[in-house]
């Protein structure tokens, strides 16, 4: 067979030397151990949390090195196409403090190893389609749908492997009259990989994953479809040729691409370059309804999606510490050591990263938040309170817009001191915890003390009325409160309740009870002396009045 004749055939319009690209992509001049990595996404419109891991390693792997980190948008298979998909995976990323050096963008791409969408990327593939081709390491085939069926029925049947390899490859040895006619006769076809391996003995191929240690595993003899009857390559295909060419030295990608690792093998070989180091993550898991471990699903798991975090307003850098966490196991020893220093000071190591799956768990996340967000200051939460609002929570935005000031000090609450209230969680949670300081969202959410009648509650909050001094300092204040609680025959302190019970209807815990629920509206909260020198003295005041006379009403 006249492989360069076949080659001209199938591809006569193609006339690049696929050469040239190896000098208009040349080797990248970065400094020594550099490395490059990419997101190469699907632009299905979905970016999860999968994708979201999977990119904060790209990211540690290429900014911890001095490297780059590229977005690729992976669209050859235009049934999922989704407008905008660029634009999708940086505006999510971003949030969490993950961005490109290069790559597709949302106003078009940047970075000298374009284009970044495959869909771009046409002449190139077929240029290299067409070497191998005329290498004879390729061919036509016009196997249609029926008949790989039918194929994949009989081997069902047969208990043989599925696949196209040895006699199941009818297409592999067409002579070129034959190929000629059947083009002409206007037969759709793909073009295959013809494959050196053996299915019947197959050697076995070794490759170093840098998350899995050296694998094992039989060599591809399939002959796989490089370039579908839409002249659109596979993915196997151009993700060689992508990762090759735009020069990516680490390939970070979910476990379910393990089982085509030979195919990629033999087909970075074929095209005699040096494979990327591989480095397959392990599932994102969580404990399922019956207790057993299970992957995150799409349809079963909310927090499968980022825009979960988003909507709820979980701080990113709580997100980041908790993702790191789970990336690599020894961050939780690190952080332990070296509480304050910034999580990306933490060198991320790959071979640290489980390949066994990554166990998710949204009440660990919230206690990582609340531990972060201990720390971040109050003014900087303000603000994150305002864009959050901006956009999820717009009803309440003239609350937190412009009032930033009065906010920090609300989430400053009990947060000096050598034990700092860790109750802030994210956005959402904040606004529940903090709304009784706004008048329109105030309301009193739970019962009086058991051992307060409600007789007694309107005159223990008449009494502190009468009493109450806003400029007391918080020893004169609750001093005021034990008087009011001995006035009603309530114990001054709670050992004396308990020594003696029966002397008293309850002590002084059940009087401030009833205090801060006409303040606060809850029988738990950060100190309410602080909240009303916050309040100021007229809320407070009317709070005290208003709940007071509500309890003589009923
Ligand atoms: N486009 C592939 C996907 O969405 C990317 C896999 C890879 O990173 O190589 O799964």
């Amino acid at each position: 067979m006249d492989y360069d004749k076949l080659a001209d055939l199938l591809f006569p319009d193609v006339t690049d030397d696929p050469d040239q690209y190896e000098s208009m992509y040349p080797e990248r001049n970065l400094p020594e151990g550099a490395c490059v990595t990419r997101l190469g996404p699907s632009p299905t419109g979905f970016i999860h949390l999968g994708n979201l891991f999977s990119a904060f390693a790209d990211e540690r792997i290429a900014h911890q090195s001095g490297g780059v980190f590229f977005l690729r948008i992976e669209d050859t298979d235009d049934k999922r196409f989704v407008e905008g998909a660029a634009e999708t995976v940086i505006r999510s990323l971003d949030y969490f403090g993950i961005s490109f050096d290069e790559g597709a963008g949302a106003d078009g791409d940047t970075g000298a190893y374009g284009p970044y969408h495959q869909s771009e990327r046409g002449a190139i593939y077929q240029a290299y389609v067409k070497r191998l081709v005329r290498r004879g390491q390729a061919y036509p085939c016009f196997m249609t749908e029926d008949e790989l069926a039918g194929i994949r029925k009989t081997q069902e049947e047969n208990k043989e492997n599925p696949g196209i390899y040895g006699k199941w490859a009818r297409c592999r040895d067409l002579s070129y009259e034959e190929v000629e006619e059947r083009i002409k006769a206007g037969e759709s076809y793909v073009i295959r990989l013809r494959s050196d391996g053996s299915n019947e003995s197959p050697k076995y191929i070794k490759v170093n994953d840098a998350i899995r240690g050296e694998i094992s595993m039989p060599e591809n003899s399939m002959d796989i479809v490089i370039l579908k009857a839409t002249g659109i390559p596979t993915y196997h295909f151009a993700h060689v040729v992508d990762d090759h060419l735009m020069r990516t030295t680490h390939v970070v990608r979910g476990e379910e691409w393990l089982s085509s690792l030979p195919v990629h093998i033999e087909l970075f070989d074929k095209m005699g370059w040096k494979p990327p180091v591989y480095c397959h993550t392990a599932h994102l898991m969580k404990i399922g309804e019956n207790g057993t471990k299970r992957k995150l699903s799409k349809r079963k798991d909310p927090e499968l999606s980022l825009d979960y975090y988003r909507k709820d307003g979980y701080h990113p850098a709580a997100v980041r510490e908790y993702l790191l966490m789970l990336l690599n196991s020894n961050f939780e020893e690190w952080r332990i050591a070296n509480p304050d220093i910034p999580a990306d000071e933490f060198e991320f190591s790959v071979s640290k990263m489980s390949n066994s799956g990554a166990l998710f768990d949204l009440d660990k996340l919230n206690d990582v938040c609340k531990d972060v967000l201990v720390k971040i200051p109050a003014t900087e939460l303000a603000g994150f309170m305002t864009k959050w609002s901006e956009e999820f929570k717009p009803e309440a935005l003239h609350l937190f817009k412009g009032q930033e000031d009065y906010i920090a000090r609300i989430l400053d609450l009990g947060r000096d001191g050598k034990k700092p209230r860790k109750d802030l969680v994210c956005a959402s949670q904040i606004f529940e915890f903090i709304s009784y300081f706004f008048d329109e969202y105030f309301r009193i959410e739970e019962d009086l003390p058991e051992r307060v009648s409600r007789e007694d509650a309107a005159g223990i909050l008449k009494a502190y009325l009468a009493t109450y001094d806003h400029s007391d300092d918080q020893g004169t204040w609750f001093d005021k409160i034990r008087d009011i609680a001995d006035e009603f025959g309530y114990a001054r302190k709670p050992k004396d309740f308990k020594k003696n019970p029966d002397d008293y209807k309850g002590h002084v815990g059940d009087v401030s009870t009833v205090i801060r629920l006409a303040i606060v509206g809850r029988s738990q909260s950060p100190d309410v002396w602080e909240i009303q020198q916050i309040l100021g003295k007229d809320r407070t005041e009317n709070r005290i009045r208003e709940f007071e006379t509500s309890l003589e009403r009923a």
